[in-house]
C-alpha cells in the first residue's frame, strides 16, 4: 500500500538537523539524547514515561538573551500560562522578570514563587469581581483594561475600596499576525482589546473615573509570530494613538507591548529579540514612554520536552506512544508541529519511514505527527517530544483518567523532580456519590 507522502517533506529536518537546531541538546553515543548534561534516558528510566523535562540553563539563557535586547528599552514580564510551575516562575523571579497573569490562580502562583506585585500586570478579558478586588488589593504595577465596559466595573470596584488602581487600556490595533487563526487576537473579529476607534473616547472616560488611573495602553496582537511586520504595524498604531491622547491633554506613561515572539518548532530560527527591539525603538524611541514586553512561548517554549514511550506500531503506520493529547494538546488543538527524536543513539539512525505517531487517547485527533519520516522505532523505544516547555503542561487535562505526568528540571548536571506523578486516586479524590443514588 502507498503511503502519503509527507505535507512539506521539502522542511522536514532529520533528527540531525533538529538536535543541531537546539544548543542544549546533544546526541551520544553512550548516554543517548542529553538535555545541558543529563541524559534523559536517565530521566526516564526513574520517573517512567510520559514525563516532562524542563532545562533551568535554557530558560535562563533565554530571558538574559531577551533582556540584553531590550537593555535600558523595554521591562520583561513573564506570560504566566504558557508555563506556570513555581519552578519555572522562581526562575523568572530570580532573572528579574515580571509576571503577567490572568486569573486569580496566576497571580497567587506568581505572589507563591516570590514574584514582587510591584511586577505584576494583570490581563484578560473576563476578569471576575473577585480577581480584580485581588489585584486591587495586592496593588499590582498595573491591570490591563480589555472593554470600556470592564473599565466602569473596575473603577467601581476601586472607589469601593477606596483605592484607585492603575490601568492600561489594551486596544485592538486590527492587525493580522499572520499566524495561526486560533493564536490570532489583534484583529477587529477577535473578542480581545477596544476596538482602535473607540480607544481615545474610553481612555478619556477612564481619566473622569474616580476608581481608576489610566497610565497607559496595552497591545498584544497573537502568539508565534515569526516576522516583524506586524509588531511594526501593531506598534505604529499605538504611537500614533499616545500622540493623540497626549495632544488632548491626557496623560500616557506607559506602553506594554504584549507577547506573541515565535520559536522555531523545527530546524528554523525563531523571533529574534533584536527585531523585537529594532520595532519597539522605531515605533517608541522618542515618546519617552515606559515600555515593557510580556512573553511566554519564546522564553520557555524551547526548555522543555515530553518524554514518551513507544507502545507498539500498528501495521508498520502508526508509532502508538504512552503519551497522549491530554498532556501535550497542541498537535490536536492548533495542528501544531514538534519534533521527535528517540532518546537512545541506536533509534536514531537507519533507515526512515514515514508513519504517523499518536497516542491512546479515542480521538483521531490524538496524533502528534502524520506521515512523518522517523527512523523506525521497535515497542519499548523512547522518544522525546521537541519544545513542549509552552503550552504543554499547562493545558493537560486527565481525559480518559490519566494522571497528570511527572516533571523534573535539569540544571547543569543536576536535575531533581520538581511535579510527582499524579497518583490514581487523586484523580476522584474531591469526588462523592450522592446518597439518593446509592
Ligand atoms: C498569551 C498572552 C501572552 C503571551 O503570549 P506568547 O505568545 O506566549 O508570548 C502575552 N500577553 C497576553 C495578554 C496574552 O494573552
Amino acid at each position: 500500500m502507498a503511503v502519503p507522502a509527507p505535507a512539506d517533506d521539502e522542511d522536514e529536518p532529520t533528527v540531525a538537523a533538529l538536535i543541531a537546531a537546539r544548543p542544549f541538546l546533544s546526541l551520544h553515543a553512550l548516554d543517548g539524547l542529553v538535555l545541558e548534561q543529563v541524559p534523559l534516558a536517565r530521566i526516564a528510566d526513574e520517573l517512567g514515561t510520559p514525563a516532562w523535562v524542563y532545562s533551568a540553563g535554557t530558560i535562563r539563557a533565554r530571558l538574559a538573551e531577551l533582556q540584553a535586547a531590550l537593555a535600558g528599552l523595554a521591562q520583561v514580564h513573564f506570560a504566566v500560562k504558557a508555563n506556570d510551575h513555581l519552578a519555572v516562575l522562581r526562575l523568572m523571579a530570580a532573572g528579574g522578570a515580571g509576571a503577567d497573569v490572568v486569573s486569580e490562580g496566576e497571580l497567587r502562583r506568581a505572589r507563591q514563587a516570590g514574584i514582587p506585585a510591584g511586577d505584576i500586570v494583570f490581563s484578560g478579558v473576563g476578569k471576575t469581581a473577585r480577581e480584580i478586588r485581588l489585584a486591587i488589593a495586592e496593588d499590582i504595577y498595573q491591570l490591563n483594561i480589555e472593554s470600556a465596559e470592564e473599565l466602569e466595573i473596575v473603577s467601581a470596584l476601586a472607589a469601593a475600596m477606596g483605592r484607585r488602581v492603575r490601568v492600561a487600556l489594551r486596544i485592538n490595533p486590527d492587525v493580522d499576525a499572520g499566524t495561526h487563526a486560533k493564536i490570532t487576537t489583534g484583529t477587529a473579529k477577535d473578542k480581545f482589546g477596544i476596538a482602535y476607534h473607540e480607544a481615545a473616547a474610553v481612555y478619556a472616560r477612564a481619566a473622569s473615573l474616580p476608581g481608576v488611573e489610566p497610565v497607559g495602553l496595552a497591545l498584544h496582537i497573537g502568539s508565534q509570530i515569526l516576522s516583524t511586520a506586524p509588531y511594526r504595524a501593531a506598534f505604529a498604531r499605538a504611537a500614533e494613538l499616545v500622540r493623540t491622547l497626549r495632544a488632548a491633554g491626557l496623560a500616557v506613561r506607559r506602553v506594554d507591548c504584549g507577547g506573541g515572539l515565535g520559536i522555531g518548532y523545527r530546524d528554523g530560527p525563531g523571533a529574534s529579540p533584536a527585531a523585537l527591539a529594532g520595532a519597539i525603538r522605531a515605533a517608541f524611541g522618542g515618546l519617552d514612554l515606559e515600555l515593557m514586553v510580556e512573553p511566554g512561548r519564546w522564553l520557555v517554549g524551547p526548555a522543555g520536552v515530553l518524554l514518551a514511550e513507544v507502545v507498539l506500531v500498528k501495521g508498520g503506520r502508526f508509532v502508538v506512544l504512552d503519551a497522549a493529547m491530554n498532556e501535550l494538546m497542541r498537535p490536536a488543538l492548533y495542528d501544531a508541529w514538534h519534533g521527535v527524536v528517540p532518546l537512545a543513539a541506536r533509534d536514531a539512525v537507519g533507515a526512515i519511514a514515514p508513519v504517523d505517531v499518536v497516542g491512546p487517547v479515542c480521538e483521531s485527533s490524538d496524533t502528534f505527527a502524520r506521515a512523518r519520516l522517523l527512523p523506525l522505532l521497535a515497542p519499548g523505544a523512547r522518544v522525546a517530544l521537541l519544545d513542549a516547555g509552552a503550552y504543554g503542561a499547562v493545558m493537560s487535562s486527565t481525559y480518559n483518567a490519566r494522571p497528570l505526568a511527572p516533571i523534573a528540571m535539569v540544571d547543569g548536571d543536576r536535575w531533581a523532580v520538581i511535579r510527582d506523578r499524579q497518583p490514581h486516586a487523586d484523580l476522584w479524590a474531591g469526588e462523592r456519590v450522592p446518597d439518593f443514588i446509592a
